[in-house]
């Protein structure tokens, strides 16, 4: 037992992140001001997309997403069955309803051979996709792109899990968030992801329109352009001039916005992403390294790149319960008795209740085999080579056949 538990996923803060945020503090605007265009205009520049719209989580970046897409009730979108319950959620948010696309057995990532699917599985024809980027490396978007076009789909891609992957899909070299063959793509800063605002979320696309529609939503649904005023008698002077305190309201949107705080914290870890992406990409090659190593019965790396560099959010293993004699709570169990914190990422989603209700629980052959035997182990950049080691360590113990304490 070590008092210590080293957990799947952690920020990594330095003393220039603090002092970015202490500035901020000390700034004349702590919402709405100078830090926010900074960061936007820096994230766009990361990704190699024109627009950056940075709003308050990941979550609300898919809701901002959907309804920049005018999804409604009544319209379906498809959703891989393995992501975080938010990429489904924002579906609902709009009132329309998720259609869940099976995943690959291994990597959990969605084809477009899955997607073809559940498009024929769909009550009526999907207007969208929302391809994940589970652990990081990227799905086969330029595949993707072309069964959603032949449907007249659109496709927002939700890179929370791939800021920093980089690749050559198809021959044609893109970066998770340029959105080569998307309409939009979202991110997330929350604690655990590559990058942190401490809560955070950004949208990009090369849609100057989508941007503009999207910085509305995300605050109120506010117009103060005076070039997309509507209503000329209440929004002008006689003489033509913009009233000064004027502004109109053409759709209902929320308060998504990020604050100065979260921006000024996002631009300093942003400036650090090549350094956060190479080292993660040192621990994945340890772990590798290690399991070739001193291989453990029954459990693999699942780092499979396609050739990407990719921004890992994960490590995952695949482990072999049956061969082991063990079910994964008490392997789980084992690990953090030796210090190390696990999770599963993700049980399918209509395995909730919510989404079970809805859908009669569809059981999904690769995401239901997935589910099985997938388990995320420590990955985040607090972690020393020695780490990896303890990690690999103790798995090996966990899977040890026999009694344990
Ligand atoms: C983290 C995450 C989100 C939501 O991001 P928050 O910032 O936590 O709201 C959405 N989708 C996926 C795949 C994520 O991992």
């Amino acid at each position: 037992m070590t008092d210590r538990v080293l957990g799947y996923g952690q920020q990594h803060i330095g003393d220039d992140d603090v002092a970015a945020v202490v500035a901020a503090l000390r700034g004349e605007f702590l919402t709405t001001g100078p830090a926010v265009q900074a960061f936007e205009t820096a994230f766009a520049r990361a990704v190699g997309a024109r627009h950056a719209v940075a709003c308050m989580n990941g979550t609300a970046a898919l809701h901002l997403a959907a309804l920049a897409l005018d999804l409604k009730p009544g319209d379906c979108a498809i959703v891989p069955a393995v992501t975080f319950l938010a990429t489904a959620n924002a579906v609902r948010y709009v009132g329309a309803e998720p259609v869940f696309a099976d995943v690959d057995a291994n990597t959990a990532l969605m084809s477009p051979e899955h997607l073809e699917a559940a498009i024929v599985r769909a009550p009526s024809p999907p207007k969208a996709v929302f391809p994940v980027h589970i652990g990081g490396p990227s799905c086969d978007m330029a595949g993707i792109a072309a069964v959603a076009a032949r449907h007249g789909m659109t496709v927002v891609e939700d890179a929370c899990h791939a800021l920093g992957t980089t690749g050559d899909g198809a021959g044609m070299p893109f970066i998770a968030g340029d959105c080569r063959w998307s309409r939009m793509t979202v991110f997330s800063a929350h604690p655990v992801k590559m990058m942190t605002m401490g809560e955070g979320g950004v949208v990009t696309t090369n849609e100057a329109h989508t941007a503009k529609r999207l910085a509305r939503l995300r605050n109120h649904g506010l117009v103060r352009d005076a070039t997309d005023f509507t209503v000329r008698e209440q929004a002008f002077a006689a003489d033509e001039s913009a009233n000064p305190w004027y502004y109109e309201m053409d759709e209902v949107g929320f308060n998504y916005r990020a604050s100065d705080l979260q921006c000024a914290l996002g631009s300093s870890q942003l400036a650090k992403l090549d350094r956060f992406v190479e080292r993660r990409r040192v621990l994945i090659r340890l772990y590798e390294e290690a399991l070739r190593d001193a291989p453990v019965r029954g459990i693999e790396a699942e780092t499979r790149n396609f050739g990407q560099r990719v921004g890992w959010h994960l490590f995952r293993i695949r482990v072999d319960f049956r061969a082991l004699g063990c079910d994964r709570a008490a392997f789980m169990r084992r690990l953090l008795r030796r210090g190390v914190g696990s999770q599963v990422h993700y049980m399918p989603l209509y395995r909730h209740p919510y989404y079970a209700r809805r859908w009669n629980r569809q059981g999904l052959p690769g995401a239901e085999a997935y589910y099985a035997g997938t388990l995320s182990l420590p990955l985040h950049c607090n972690m020393t080579d020695g780490d990896v080691g303890r990690v690999v360590a103790a798995i090996a113990e966990a899977a040890e056949p026999g009694p344990h304490a």
